[in-house]
């Protein structure tokens, strides 16, 4: 088939979603990808900030074809030793001491809400059910993750909502405190919000916020789906502010590209899930499990984190010497190699004339570009980036 019948054939047959670009994918190596044409595209998307190795890694490819030929699927109802292995590694590498798999960022989210609430029912008493999230924030799809979510644009035509959930400015410190009433059984953001434009915090806000739940007695929950796995330059994006959540949710670049979400509890917040509470036929597959593992090996063994810490900066220098030649950049911003350039123009633009001349990325909001490059780029990677921004900017 060629391209204009796989795109006519996808939208006469696929619901209307998703808003594609006229592209169709045919094979990827590294951040790089080509189209049913032969022709190359640097991929500084990544597939929405999951294949952070790059396409294809070889690592992954080898795990994963391994895992297919033993076993791909069992159920929960069995123990297998990926899923073992990653649990460990998570466990070993993070704050947390148990953790539960899914399949998705919104699977993730799901269970992180239903694990607050259970735990608050059994320590803090029945009516202790309420969430604070953040406005502009993204936390899924799904009827509970949508509620949590604090954009009106993703509940608009859904309602009713879920009960229970407020929402306070990010980075606002005496929102988030006046909003804490008896009803209150945790904080949930992003600890970098992605989809509301790659928003950054004061330092000292995550620790604040801890501080503010430990006052309290409620759960400090961080969604970390898109933040997590070295895209921040740590492990996880937590990191940085020395401190630690109750629970903690990934998914995106946890499996570069197999589905796979995952989410973490210490000891104590665990506990309130016993068998029957939650589930998933899917979750922590094997093969999914094989692919997680050889994610974490490959950023722990080539030490990613700090060469996503470099690449970034070098990217952010770029960008901001880009800034002072085109007036149509307002703020460059980010952490590590999740990055964003807000414009005084429709992104649209330039995100489609990027298309054209060989660079994927993609916008957030109305004026606001992201990148989220896959953490293994180069300092050529970035420079061909640049070249393609500096001459579609030209002349805007
Ligand atoms: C992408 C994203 C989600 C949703 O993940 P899905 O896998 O699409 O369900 C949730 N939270 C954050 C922060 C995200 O970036």
């Amino acid at each position: 088939m060629n391209e204009k019948e796989i795109m006519a054939m996808a939208n006469e047959n696929i619901m209307n979603t998703y808003r594609r670009f006229p592209v169709v994918l045919v094979k990827g190596a590294g951040a790089r990808v080509w189209d049913i044409n032969g022709k190359e595209y640097l991929d500084f998307v990544a597939g929405i900030a999951v294949c952070s190795l790059g396409h294809s890694h070889p690592r992954v490819i080898d795990a994963v074809k391994e895992q297919l030929e033993k076993l791909t699927h069992v159920s929960n109802l069995y123990y297998t030793e990926p899923q073992a292995q990653l649990a460990k590694s998570l466990v070993d590498h993070s704050f947390a001491d148990k953790v539960f798999f899914c399949n998705s960022g919104a699977e993730a989210n799901e269970a992180a809400i239903k694990l607050a609430r259970k735990y608050a029912h059994e320590n803090m008493g029945p009516d202790r059910h309420e969430l604070i999230t953040m406005k502009d924030s993204f936390h899924g799809r799904t009827m509970a993750t949508i509620t949590a979510t604090g954009q009106e644009k993703f509940q608009f035509g859904f309602t009713p909502l879920l009960d229970g959930f407020h929402y306070v400015p990010f980075n606002d410190l005496k929102s988030l405190e006046a909003a804490i009433s008896a009803k209150t059984c945790g904080v949930m953001l992003e600890p970098i919000q992605g989809e509301g434009g790659v928003n950054i915090p004061d330092a000292d806000y995550l620790a604040s916020v801890r501080e503010i739940c430990d006052r309290y007695g409620i759960l400090f929950i961080v969604d970390e789906v898109q933040t997590g796995m070295g895209r921040t330059g740590k492990l996880f994006a937590y990191e940085h502010s020395g401190i630690k959540p109750d629970i903690m949710t990934l998914a995106k670049a946890l499996g570069n590209g197999l589905p796979v979400g995952a989410m973490l509890a210490t000891d104590k917040v665990a506990k309130a899930f016993v068998p029957g509470n939650h589930a998933s036929t899917f979750g922590g597959n094997p093969l999914a499990m094989a692919a997680a593992n050889a994610v974490v090996k490959t950023i722990m063994n080539d030490n990613l984190q700090d060469h996503c810490v470099s690449m970034g900066e070098y990217f952010m220098s770029a960008l901001k010497k880009l800034q002072q030649k085109h007036g149509i950049i307002k703020e460059v911003r980010g952490k590590g190699l999740m990055l964003a350039a807000k414009l005084d123009i429709e992104a649209g633009e330039i995100v489609n004339e990027c298309l054209r001349q060989g660079l994927l990325i993609n916008s957030t909001g109305g004026k606001t570009i992201r990148f989220v490059p896959p953490i293994i780029i180069t300092i050529q990677d970035v420079d061909q980036a640049i070249e393609v921004l500096d001459r579609v900017m030209e002349g805007r």
